[in-house]
Formats: C-alpha cells, sequence, structure tokens
C-alpha cells in the first residue's frame, strides 16, 4: 500500500507554504510537503539546505515565518513542543551520562507523571524492542556507539509519540553498523506503525530506508519521490548528481520529432532518446545516465547513435562489480561499472585500450540547460 498514491488520501504531516527567515537570510523558501501516516519519510540535501530547520519547526523547536503546519488535520501554531504527539532523535543521542539505560528511557514517562508499575512495563518493553534487555543497568559510558543509539531510540519512542523525527541519526555509528541499523529502524518503524521523518545528507541511508525522499537545495525541495523514481528520473543535474553516480553528456538539440529528441555533444556523439520535458533544436541538453546502463565494448554498434569511443583510463575492481574511467576525445571521465558476475573473464578489457561505450535510449533521461 502507497499511501502517497492514493489521491483520496489525506496527509499526515502537511507543510503549507512554509517560509522560514533568520534575519534576512533565508533557510526554508515558501515549501509545501505532505507527509502520510506510517511512512518513513527521508529529507535528502547538501550542508546548510533547511532540512534541520523544517524538522525544527514540526518539533516547535523554531516557529515559521510564514505558513503553516499541521498535524493530522490540527493547526501547531502555538503548540508548544512538550504538547506535540511527536519526539525527536539528535545525532549527539543527548543521553544522560549518570543514569543508568533504564533511568534514561524512563525519564520522560516520569516526567510525564506515569505511574511507577506501568514506567517499569514500558521500560522493559523497549528495552527488549531494541534488543537491549540485558543492558539495564549499564551507563552510557559503558555501552558502544551502536547501542548508545539504541537507548536512544528506545527512549524517543517510550512515550509513543505519533511521529518521530530523526536528525543524522545514524552519523555516528561506522558504515557496518550504519548499514545494519537501517534495517533494524525500517522494522521497528513497521513494528510499531509509527510515521517517521529522517534527515540526512547520506542518499544510501535515504534510498534504504525511505519509502519516499525529498531533496532538498537552498530551502527548496527540488524533488520528490520514491528512491527508485530519484534514482532513475532525476529531474535536475543538481538530483542526478547528488543521488549516485551520473555520467553527464552535454550538448545541444539537433532535433525534437514529438518525444524523440536528438542530441550532438560536444564530443560529436549522436544521442537519441525519449524526453518527457519538451525540447526545441538549438536548446541546450543534457543526457544522465547511470554507470551501470553504460555497456563497453571493443565494437563500434551498427547504428552508430547513442555510442561514443575513448580510452581505458582506470580500472577498478570492487569485487561485486568492475568500474571503468573512460577518457573521451574533449578529456571527460565517463564512468561505466560492469558486474563481475556478467563480465567476461576472457581477454577482458585492460587499461590504454580504445573502446566504444554504449547506451540504450531508454537507459537514461533528457535533461534540459
Ligand atoms: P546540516 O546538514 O549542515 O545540518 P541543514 O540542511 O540541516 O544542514 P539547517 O540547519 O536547516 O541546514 O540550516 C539551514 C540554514 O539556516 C544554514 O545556512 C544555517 O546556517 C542557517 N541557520 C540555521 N539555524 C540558524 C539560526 N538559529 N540563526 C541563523 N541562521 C541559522
Amino acid at each position: 500500500f502507497e499511501p502517497w498514491n492514493d489521491p483520496g488520501q489525506r496527509p499526515y504531516i502537511a507543510f503549507e507554504n512554509i517560509s522560514k527567515l533568520f534575519g534576512d537570510f533565508v533557510a526554508v523558501k515558501d515549501l509545501t510537503l505532505h507527509v502520510f501516516q506510517k511512512e518513513f519519510f527521508a529529507l535528502l540535501g547538501g550542508s546548510g539546505c533547511g532540512k534541520s530547520t523544517l524538522l525544527r519547526m514540526l518539533a516547535g523547536f523554531e516557529n515559521p515565518t510564514n505558513g503553516q503546519i499541521l498535524l493530522d488535520g490540527q493547526d501547531l501554531s502555538g503548540v508548544p513542543p512538550y504538547k506535540r504527539p511527536v519526539n525527536m532523535m539528535f545525532q549527539s543521542y543527548a543521553l544522560f551520562p549518570h543514569m543508568s539505560v533504564e533511568k534514561n528511557i524512563a525519564f520522560g514517562l516520569k516526567q510525564d507523571g506515569m505511574a511507577k508499575s506501568e514506567i517499569e512495563d514500558r521500560v522493559n518493553n523497549m528495552l527488549k524492542l531494541v534488543k537491549l534487555d540485558q543492558f539495564g543497568k549499564r551507563k552510557p559510558h559503558q555501552l558502544s556507539g551502536g547501542q548508545r543509539q539504541r537507548v536512544a531510540l528506545a527512549r524517543s519512542i517510550a512515550k509513543r509519540p505519533k511521529v518521530l523525527l530523526l536528525d543524522e541519526p545514524l552519523g555516528a555509528l561506522d558504515k557496518k553498523l550504519r548499514e545494519e541499523t537501517q534495517f533494524e529502524l525500517m522494522d521497528l518503524q513497521q513494528e510499531l506503525g509509527l510515521t517517521f521523518v529522517v534527515v540526512t545528507h547520506d542518499q544510501e541511508e535515504a534510498m534504504t530506508m525511505a519509502d519516499r525522499i525529498a531533496v532538498m537545495d537552498l530551502g527548496r525541495i527540488v524533488q520528490i519521490g520514491t528512491p527508485a523514481e530519484t534514482y532513475e528520473a532525476p529531474n535536475s543535474e543538481f538530483v542526478a548528481s547528488f543521488i549516485g553516480d551520473i555520467n553527464l553528456f552535454r550538448g545541444e538539440v539537433t532535433g525534437a520529432n514529438g518525444s524523440v529528441i536528438d542530441i550532438e555533444t560536444t564530443d560529436g556523439m549522436h544521442i537519441r532518446s525519449d524526453s518527457t520535458v519538451a525540447m526545441k533544436p538549438g536548446q541546450k541538453a543534457s543526457f544522465a545516465i547511470r554507470p551501470e546502463k553504460l555497456r563497453v565494448s571493443r565494437t563500434r554498434p551498427e547504428s552508430g547513435i547513442n555510442a561514443v569511443s575513448g580510452e581505458v583510463w582506470d580500472i577498478g575492481y570492487l569485487g561485486d562489480m568492475t568500474v571503468f574511467h573512460i577518457k573521451l576525445k574533449n578529456e571527460e571521465i565517463v564512468k561505466a561499472s560492469v558486474l563481475n558476475a556478467v563480465r567476461t573473464v576472457e581477454d577482458p578489457i585492460g587499461y590504454d585500450e580504445e573502446i566504444w561505450v554504449c547506451f540504450n535510449a531508454d537507459g537514461g533521461v533528457v535533461l534540459s540547460g
């Protein structure tokens, strides 16, 4: 079930024309965004693009300069943070160092005046959920980074918020643990049926965990979609290069026949592809294609289109795949990755060879400008 594809579905979190100014600096610019219930939503963008500010406004730590934020239909303006059914988990975890794991998790519940026995039950339940049943009596400094992260998570969901906000939740973990924890977070979100909004600058993390991703730049959302949509059909060079590796063949439109566009690149390659954007001859355009969509070959394809020759400049063996860096006549480097499972091992393509790089027209997207 994909609530964002259902036109009858009401948004659960709605940012309506939100702007945030710090002095005269515009951190968030007239932004509208709808997140659906039980969605795992990611805000992805580079440093300073406004993603944390957006999260902080939802939590109530900042007020929007303009616009409205609604949660389940309720206008949140004027509602203090502690009265919002929203909790936030920070990168630093902010655990109390002198308190045991149990006490850290119980802290918010105690403040809310929950009965002692109920707190005990809830804490035990949370410890089980994050697989720390044996660690309740320890202090944070007696735990590993990953375990501390799980305590912070347990604490932030102990009050059973409807929405959990995670600001770079896995930033402090090493690569392997981060990957494991990504799947744990997804399982947990499913199990609890909560709505998660995560802020990250790590595209792999966003792709792995999120149902949908909003890519942000300069206080705006530049594209929104499922991980596959943003990866396979980026709407701009910015999104194409922010998410994953991309080859950009820049040139000029030489023909446009309905949706079929011809582009002549600066390197003299003739590209013919379908385009969802209307183009006119003479217009500048680029063809964006992922490394895994390029093929390398010693023979020139018969049609002569969607192919360019170059010299093998670098070969990187990554275990699961091999990445070729191919230098074109115009000195640009093109990256082609080939799965080792399908790569011919007899007489493999080597350094300095003159080879052909070719692709299917539907392997990439045409972008304007
Ligand atoms: P990062 O990944 O580096 O945390 P971000 O996308 O989360 O980046 P924000 O923290 O939302 O970025 O900040 C957006 C912009 O607003 C930045 O340029 C930042 O310097 C500015 N900003 C944030 N908070 C304040 C503040 N309290 N006063 C002035 N400027 C601020």
